[in-house]
Protein backbone atom coordinates (compact mmCIF):
# COMPACT_ATOMS: atom_id res chain seq x y z
CA UNK A 1 0.00 0.00 0.00
CA UNK A 2 2.99 2.35 0.86
CA UNK A 3 4.98 1.51 -2.03
CA UNK A 4 7.24 4.60 -3.11
CA UNK A 5 6.41 6.49 0.15
CA UNK A 6 9.22 7.98 2.01
CA UNK A 7 8.69 8.31 5.45
CA UNK A 8 10.64 9.63 8.96
CA UNK A 9 9.74 8.05 12.38
CA UNK A 10 11.52 9.72 15.06
CA UNK A 11 12.69 8.34 17.73
CA UNK A 12 12.62 4.89 16.49
CA UNK A 13 15.37 3.30 18.03
CA UNK A 14 13.04 1.79 20.22
CA UNK A 15 9.41 1.24 21.31
CA UNK A 16 6.74 2.78 19.93
CA UNK A 17 8.70 4.71 17.31
CA UNK A 18 10.21 1.18 16.28
CA UNK A 19 6.69 -0.66 16.41
CA UNK A 20 5.71 2.17 13.65
CA UNK A 21 8.67 2.20 11.40
CA UNK A 22 8.63 -1.56 11.49
CA UNK A 23 4.74 -1.71 10.29
CA UNK A 24 5.33 1.53 7.42
CA UNK A 25 8.22 -0.60 6.28
CA UNK A 26 6.08 -3.97 5.93
CA UNK A 27 3.44 -1.68 4.45
CA UNK A 28 6.31 -0.85 1.42
CA UNK A 29 7.61 2.39 2.62
CA UNK A 30 10.99 3.16 2.63
CA UNK A 31 11.85 4.83 6.02
CA UNK A 32 14.21 6.94 8.17
CA UNK A 33 15.11 5.62 11.71
CA UNK A 34 16.20 7.92 14.30
CA UNK A 35 16.94 7.63 17.67
CA UNK A 36 19.65 7.51 20.28
CA UNK A 37 21.64 4.05 21.57
CA UNK A 38 24.65 1.88 20.65
CA UNK A 39 26.11 2.73 16.85
CA UNK A 40 26.23 -1.24 15.71
CA UNK A 41 23.25 -2.00 16.84
CA UNK A 42 21.28 0.70 15.25
CA UNK A 43 23.08 -0.54 12.16
CA UNK A 44 22.06 -3.79 12.59
CA UNK A 45 18.50 -2.75 13.17
CA UNK A 46 18.53 -0.69 9.89
CA UNK A 47 20.14 -3.86 7.95
CA UNK A 48 17.53 -5.88 9.51
CA UNK A 49 14.72 -3.68 8.64
CA UNK A 50 15.31 -3.27 4.77
CA UNK A 51 16.60 -7.04 4.42
CA UNK A 52 13.31 -8.05 5.92
CA UNK A 53 10.65 -5.67 3.93
CA UNK A 54 12.92 -5.29 0.88
CA UNK A 55 12.38 -1.01 1.39
CA UNK A 56 15.41 1.51 1.50
CA UNK A 57 15.82 2.21 5.72
CA UNK A 58 18.20 5.02 6.30
CA UNK A 59 18.81 6.58 9.73
CA UNK A 60 19.66 9.84 10.93
CA UNK A 61 21.17 10.43 14.50
CA UNK A 62 19.40 13.85 15.14
CA UNK A 63 18.98 14.98 18.45
CA UNK A 64 15.35 16.40 18.80
CA UNK A 65 15.87 18.51 21.52
CA UNK A 66 18.01 20.69 18.66
CA UNK A 67 16.09 22.43 16.36
CA UNK A 68 18.73 22.65 13.37
CA UNK A 69 18.90 18.72 13.71
CA UNK A 70 15.80 18.28 13.49
CA UNK A 71 15.01 20.33 10.61
CA UNK A 72 18.63 18.91 8.84
CA UNK A 73 17.16 15.56 9.37
CA UNK A 74 14.02 16.48 7.46
CA UNK A 75 16.35 17.28 5.12
CA UNK A 76 18.85 14.33 4.75
CA UNK A 77 15.40 12.43 4.47
CA UNK A 78 14.67 14.53 1.16
CA UNK A 79 18.04 13.76 -0.30
CA UNK A 80 18.22 10.26 0.44
CA UNK A 81 14.77 9.11 -0.62
CA UNK A 82 14.52 12.37 -3.39
CA UNK A 83 10.96 12.96 -0.99
CA UNK A 84 9.42 13.02 1.98
CA UNK A 85 5.82 11.77 2.12
CA UNK A 86 5.27 10.55 5.72
CA UNK A 87 6.49 12.10 8.64
CA UNK A 88 5.87 10.54 12.18
CA UNK A 89 6.70 12.78 15.21
CA UNK A 90 7.06 10.30 18.04
CA UNK A 91 10.44 10.93 20.15
CA UNK A 92 9.84 11.59 23.45
CA UNK A 93 10.82 11.70 26.98
CA UNK A 94 9.67 12.01 30.74
CA UNK A 95 10.24 12.91 34.17
CA UNK A 96 7.85 12.81 37.42
CA UNK A 97 7.87 15.42 39.83
CA UNK A 98 5.42 17.54 41.79
CA UNK A 99 5.20 21.26 40.46
CA UNK A 100 6.95 22.89 43.34
CA UNK A 101 9.82 20.00 42.94
CA UNK A 102 10.35 20.27 38.65
CA UNK A 103 13.84 20.78 38.05
CA UNK A 104 13.48 23.73 34.87
CA UNK A 105 16.12 21.90 32.96
CA UNK A 106 14.06 18.98 32.60
CA UNK A 107 10.87 20.70 31.53
CA UNK A 108 12.57 22.66 28.85
CA UNK A 109 13.65 19.35 27.58
CA UNK A 110 10.53 17.72 27.93
CA UNK A 111 8.77 20.88 25.60
CA UNK A 112 12.14 20.84 23.56
CA UNK A 113 11.82 17.00 22.75
CA UNK A 114 8.17 16.01 22.72
CA UNK A 115 6.64 19.28 21.16
CA UNK A 116 9.02 21.93 19.73
CA UNK A 117 10.57 18.93 17.51
CA UNK A 118 7.05 18.16 16.19
CA UNK A 119 6.42 22.14 15.23
CA UNK A 120 10.00 22.17 14.00
CA UNK A 121 10.08 18.86 11.82
CA UNK A 122 6.46 19.75 10.17
CA UNK A 123 7.78 23.05 9.36
CA UNK A 124 10.64 21.50 7.54
CA UNK A 125 8.70 19.22 6.11
CA UNK A 126 5.62 20.53 4.61
CA UNK A 127 6.57 22.92 1.66
CA UNK A 128 7.22 19.16 -0.42
CA UNK A 129 4.41 17.87 0.93
CA UNK A 130 1.99 20.18 -0.14
CA UNK A 131 4.44 20.77 -3.40
CA UNK A 132 3.35 17.31 -4.03
CA UNK A 133 0.11 17.50 -3.01
CA UNK A 134 0.23 14.32 -0.38
CA UNK A 135 1.47 13.82 2.89
CA UNK A 136 0.86 12.55 6.07
CA UNK A 137 1.53 13.48 9.31
CA UNK A 138 1.21 11.40 12.06
CA UNK A 139 2.05 12.87 15.78
CA UNK A 140 2.20 10.53 18.67
CA UNK A 141 0.50 12.34 21.42
CA UNK A 142 -0.24 10.33 24.82
CA UNK A 143 -4.07 9.61 26.49
CA UNK A 144 -1.85 12.82 28.55
CA UNK A 145 -2.68 14.75 25.65
CA UNK A 146 -6.69 14.57 26.51
CA UNK A 147 -6.12 13.92 29.81
CA UNK A 148 -3.55 15.07 32.81
CA UNK A 149 -2.00 12.88 35.50
CA UNK A 150 -0.46 14.23 38.83
CA UNK A 151 4.03 14.53 38.69
CA UNK A 152 3.83 15.05 34.82
CA UNK A 153 3.50 19.14 34.40
CA UNK A 154 5.73 19.28 31.98
CA UNK A 155 4.98 15.68 29.83
CA UNK A 156 1.04 16.81 30.24
CA UNK A 157 1.62 20.39 28.68
CA UNK A 158 3.78 19.26 25.80
CA UNK A 159 1.48 16.64 25.06
CA UNK A 160 -1.53 18.67 25.34
CA UNK A 161 0.43 21.35 22.93
CA UNK A 162 0.90 18.42 20.56
CA UNK A 163 -2.92 18.10 20.27
CA UNK A 164 -3.36 21.63 19.84
CA UNK A 165 -0.33 21.65 17.30
CA UNK A 166 -2.17 18.93 14.88
CA UNK A 167 -5.61 20.29 15.16
CA UNK A 168 -3.88 23.79 13.75
CA UNK A 169 -1.27 21.91 11.15
CA UNK A 170 -5.12 20.16 10.05
CA UNK A 171 -6.97 23.56 9.41
CA UNK A 172 -4.28 24.90 7.20
CA UNK A 173 -4.08 21.55 5.27
CA UNK A 174 -7.47 20.84 5.22
CA UNK A 175 -8.10 21.62 1.38
CA UNK A 176 -5.01 19.86 0.26
CA UNK A 177 -3.74 15.88 0.09
CA UNK A 178 -2.04 16.87 3.65
CA UNK A 179 -3.29 15.15 6.68
CA UNK A 180 -2.37 15.43 10.06
CA UNK A 181 -3.49 13.36 13.28
CA UNK A 182 -2.48 12.46 16.68
CA UNK A 183 -2.42 9.44 18.17
CA UNK A 184 -2.99 8.88 21.88
CA UNK A 185 -1.64 5.53 23.24
CA UNK A 186 -2.27 4.70 27.05
CA UNK A 187 0.12 2.17 28.80
CA UNK A 188 2.81 0.96 26.57
CA UNK A 189 5.34 -1.52 27.90
CA UNK A 190 8.45 0.53 26.12
CA UNK A 191 11.70 1.33 28.41
CA UNK A 192 10.11 4.78 29.05
CA UNK A 193 7.02 2.65 31.11
CA UNK A 194 9.61 0.00 32.49
CA UNK A 195 11.27 2.80 34.09
CA UNK A 196 7.68 4.28 35.88
CA UNK A 197 7.48 0.60 36.78
CA UNK A 198 10.88 0.09 38.64
CA UNK A 199 10.55 3.49 40.70
CA UNK A 200 6.81 2.18 41.70
CA UNK A 201 8.03 -0.88 43.09
CA UNK A 202 11.16 0.68 44.94
CA UNK A 203 9.21 3.80 46.09
CA UNK A 204 6.37 0.80 47.47
CA UNK A 205 8.92 -2.16 48.29
CA UNK A 206 6.61 -4.45 45.75
CA UNK A 207 7.75 -6.70 42.93
CA UNK A 208 7.95 -5.46 39.64
CA UNK A 209 5.08 -7.61 38.56
CA UNK A 210 2.90 -6.43 40.86
CA UNK A 211 3.98 -2.50 40.09
CA UNK A 212 3.66 -3.42 36.58
CA UNK A 213 -0.32 -4.81 37.08
CA UNK A 214 -1.09 -1.28 39.78
CA UNK A 215 -0.03 1.07 37.24
CA UNK A 216 -1.85 -0.90 34.36
CA UNK A 217 -5.12 -1.06 36.79
CA UNK A 218 -5.06 2.31 38.00
CA UNK A 219 -5.36 4.35 34.79
CA UNK A 220 -6.03 1.18 32.07
CA UNK A 221 -9.53 -0.30 32.23
CA UNK A 222 -8.18 -3.65 29.97
CA UNK A 223 -5.75 -4.02 32.33
CA UNK A 224 -3.74 -5.00 29.16
CA UNK A 225 -0.30 -2.73 27.43
CA UNK A 226 -1.08 -1.30 24.44
CA UNK A 227 1.46 -2.83 21.58
CA UNK A 228 3.72 -0.74 19.55
CA UNK A 229 2.59 -2.73 16.64
CA UNK A 230 -1.44 -2.14 17.21
CA UNK A 231 0.07 1.48 17.36
CA UNK A 232 1.74 1.05 13.99
CA UNK A 233 -0.75 -1.06 12.35
CA UNK A 234 -2.99 2.67 13.34
CA UNK A 235 -0.58 4.48 11.59
CA UNK A 236 -0.39 2.56 8.12
CA UNK A 237 -4.09 2.90 8.65
CA UNK A 238 -3.79 7.21 8.88
CA UNK A 239 -1.45 6.78 5.41
CA UNK A 240 -4.16 4.77 3.69
CA UNK A 241 -6.80 6.77 1.04
CA UNK A 242 -9.33 5.62 3.49
CA UNK A 243 -8.00 8.18 6.46
CA UNK A 244 -7.77 11.19 3.69
CA UNK A 245 -10.78 12.61 5.43
CA UNK A 246 -9.57 11.84 8.75
CA UNK A 247 -7.82 15.42 10.09
CA UNK A 248 -6.88 17.10 13.05
CA UNK A 249 -8.13 14.31 15.27
CA UNK A 250 -6.30 12.72 18.30
CA UNK A 251 -7.14 9.10 18.14
CA UNK A 252 -6.83 7.24 21.68
CA UNK A 253 -5.72 3.99 21.73
CA UNK A 254 -5.81 3.06 25.23
CA UNK A 255 -7.34 -0.09 26.53
CA UNK A 256 -10.73 2.26 27.78
CA UNK A 257 -8.04 4.78 29.93
CA UNK A 258 -10.16 8.09 28.60
CA UNK A 259 -13.36 6.52 28.61
CA UNK A 260 -13.43 7.34 32.05
P1 LIG B 1 11.21 4.88 24.37
O1 LIG B 1 11.99 5.47 25.50
O2 LIG B 1 11.09 3.39 24.24
O3 LIG B 1 11.71 5.45 22.99
C1 LIG B 1 11.99 6.80 22.81
C2 LIG B 1 12.74 6.95 21.52
O4 LIG B 1 13.05 8.34 21.38
C3 LIG B 1 14.06 6.20 21.48
O5 LIG B 1 14.32 5.77 20.18
C4 LIG B 1 15.07 7.28 21.91
O6 LIG B 1 16.39 7.02 21.43
C5 LIG B 1 14.46 8.48 21.22
N1 LIG B 1 14.88 9.75 21.76
C6 LIG B 1 14.85 10.17 23.05
N2 LIG B 1 15.36 11.41 23.13
C7 LIG B 1 15.71 11.77 21.86
C8 LIG B 1 16.30 12.93 21.29
N3 LIG B 1 16.65 13.98 22.04
N4 LIG B 1 16.52 12.94 19.96
C9 LIG B 1 16.21 11.88 19.19
N5 LIG B 1 15.66 10.75 19.67
C10 LIG B 1 15.41 10.71 21.00
O7 LIG B 1 9.75 5.57 24.52
P2 LIG B 1 8.32 5.14 23.98
O8 LIG B 1 7.52 4.71 25.15
O9 LIG B 1 8.41 4.30 22.78
O10 LIG B 1 7.77 6.59 23.58
C11 LIG B 1 7.64 7.03 22.25
C12 LIG B 1 6.60 8.14 22.23
O11 LIG B 1 5.34 7.62 22.65
C13 LIG B 1 6.91 9.30 23.15
O12 LIG B 1 6.53 10.51 22.53
C14 LIG B 1 6.02 9.04 24.35
O13 LIG B 1 5.70 10.20 25.03
C15 LIG B 1 4.83 8.43 23.67
N6 LIG B 1 3.96 7.63 24.54
C16 LIG B 1 4.43 6.54 25.19
C17 LIG B 1 3.56 5.80 25.98
C18 LIG B 1 3.99 4.57 26.71
O14 LIG B 1 3.20 4.04 27.51
N7 LIG B 1 5.18 4.02 26.48
C19 LIG B 1 2.24 6.21 26.11
C20 LIG B 1 1.80 7.32 25.45
C21 LIG B 1 2.68 8.03 24.64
Amino acid sequence: MLNGKAAVVTGSTSGIGLGIARELAGAGADVMLNGFGDAGAIEQLRADLAKEFGVQVAYSGADMSKPAEVAGMVEQAAAAFGKLDILVNNAGIQHTARVQDFPLDRWDAIIAINLTAAFVATRAALPGMLARGWGRIINVASTHGLVASAEKSAYVASKHGVVGLTKVVALETATTGVTCNAICPGWVLTPLVQKQIDARSAAQGMSVDQAKFELLAEKQPSHEFVTPDQLGALAVFLCSDAASQLRGQALAMDGGWTAQ
